[in-house]
């Protein structure tokens, strides 16, 4: 997307990274005079050799600058660019990331295009993959970026009838000032990357602004913050719809153990049945499945596209994902669960698991997750954390200590296949990666490949 709204321009931008650099050229395309620049020489390096005009910030004349262009990976209260923060302020530079350019894009070029953005603390990316397999199984013509790993500029401009789905992390949110969905989703919102954003309320003001600036406000009301947030947004003028599994809700839509109900009008429907839906397990999921399918309505799209769109799901990978199948287990790769927060709802969603756990472990351990044990048939524990999670399951279920994961695997599904009843083989491993892989979706993919190689497994996954 060339960003035509800072044509002739002086714009000065701050980290050269994959969507960084993707800014810098998107701008270089729409005319902009472009000065960049990064504290990693290599980056600039890459930056300069594809065209784009680098300098140390110190020596740009803030006085001319029309705007103050920040990476989505800088946030504002990273010390590095600190001071050209401070600079751009004092000169009275607006700064902003590339949701907001292609806010602005959107705005001059196709202003009604559907747009759906996406935040929260868990989730995001579910929900967010879930929203874009639904438009493209249903034939539209669909962009999907952000937060979730493609630069939103590298996407095809907006025009009519074209469907945007952008997943928005706070600090895309903060840098986004006119940010305005079609259908603005806010998930949830717990104490998470508070290190950054120094305190609880600041975290959830800057979340607020994405669906308070939304024509249709979806919000998960299941915690307090986000509870306070959709009231807020609704006496403003909005129009919400709320999402829970814990309650009816009035406006909106809401689940119970398996299925998705819509509320409209003082009267509610069923709208789909999650049983039977693989990818889509759990009662975390269920919340995710009722934003998109909110996200959906309010953008046009109708219940039966939404209902094959959901049942084609094939999830995303590395969390909570069906990878094969074997009579009566299924292999399930959550690789992405690096701590005992992230694991619980995996060990949640499923009755009889063959649990492979560890790695580097993280603070706390698995001790959070003992409500839990009682779901597993038995723990195969690998790296480092072994020792230590061995200790935590104590007597409250088998385990052994299996080392690699490539064992883990063989005899876990060994053990499964003597199960008389159905059951899971699943790699959730509540641990960090490195000391055995070079991060969590090496791990997951290394788990995949040996869950294929065993005999008779019919892979679920392409
Ligand atoms: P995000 O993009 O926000 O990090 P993901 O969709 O990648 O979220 O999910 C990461 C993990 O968070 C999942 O494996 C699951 O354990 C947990 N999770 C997913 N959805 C929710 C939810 N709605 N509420 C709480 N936890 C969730």
């Amino acid at each position: 997307i060339p960003v035509t709204t800072f044509k002739e321009c002086q714009v000065a931008l701050f980290g050269l990274g994959g969507s960084g650099l993707a800014t810098a050229k998107a701008l270089v395309a729409g005319g902009a005079r472009v000065t960049a620049w990064d504290d990693n020489p290599d980056s600039v390096a890459k930056a300069k050799a594809a065209g784009i005009p680098t300098a140390d910030l110190k020596t740009v004349d803030w006085s001319a600058q029309a705007a103050f262009i920040l990476s989505p990976g800088v946030p504002l209260t990273h010390p590095k660019p600190h001071w050209t923060v401070e600079l751009a302020r004092a000169a009275g530079v607006e700064i902003i990331g590339d949701v907001e350019l292609f806010v602005r894009e959107r705005r001059v070029h196709a202003p009604d295009c559907p747009f759906i953005a996406i935040t929260g603390t868990n989730g995001k990316s579910t929900t967010t993959a879930l929203i874009a397999h639904i438009l493209r199984s249903s034939g539209r013509d669909m962009q999907l970026g952000g937060n979730i790993g493609t630069a939103v500029l590298t996407l095809e401009p907006p025009k009519a009838e074209r469907y945007f789905v952008v997943e928005c992390s706070s600090y895309q949110i903060d840098l986004a000032p006119t940010l305005n969905p079609t259908a603005g989703i806010l998930l949830n919102l717990t104490p998470d990357h508070l290190d950054r954003h120094g305190t609880m309320q600041h975290y959830a003001e800057i979340k607020e602004r994405l669906v308070a600036g939304a024509k249709t406000a979806i919000i998960g009301v299941d915690d307090s913050h986000s509870a306070l947030i959709a009231d807020r947004v609704e006496r403003a003028g909005v129009k919400v719809r709320r999402i829970s599994n814990r309650s009816v809700v009035a406006d909106g839509l809401y689940a119970d153990a398996s299925r998705i109900f819509e509320a409209q009008s003082g009267a509610s429907s069923s709208l789909v049945d999650l049983d039977g839906i693989q990818t889509l397990k759990g009662s975390h999921n269920a919340q995710n499945a009722a934003a998109a399918i909110a996200a959906c309505l309010a953008v046009g799209v109708s219940q039966e596209e939404i209902r094959v769109g959901l049942r084609s799901f094939p999830g995303l990978k590395h969390r909570m994902q069906p990878v094969g199948r074997r009579d009566q287990v299924v292999f399930v790769n959550d690789s992405k669960a690096t701590n005992a927060d992230a694991a619980a709802p995996a060990l949640s969603s499923y009755e009889r698991i063959y649990w492979i756990a560890g790695g580097l472990p993280k603070e706390g351990g698995i001790a959070s997750l003992a409500p839990l044990f009682p779901r597993i048939v038995k723990a195969y524990l690998i790296g480092e954390a072994a020792p230590a999670f061995a200790a935590t399951l104590g007597q409250a279920s088998k385990y052994e200590i299996s080392g690699s994961l490539e064992k883990a695997v063989a005899h876990a599904a060994a053990d499964a296949a003597g199960d008389p009843a159905p059951s899971v083989v699943m790699l959730s491993p509540a641990c960090a990666s490195f000391d055995q892989f070079k991060n969590f979706e090496v791990r997951g993919d290394a788990f995949v490949d040996f869950v294929a190689a065993l005999d008779g497994v019919t892979m679920l996954i392409g």
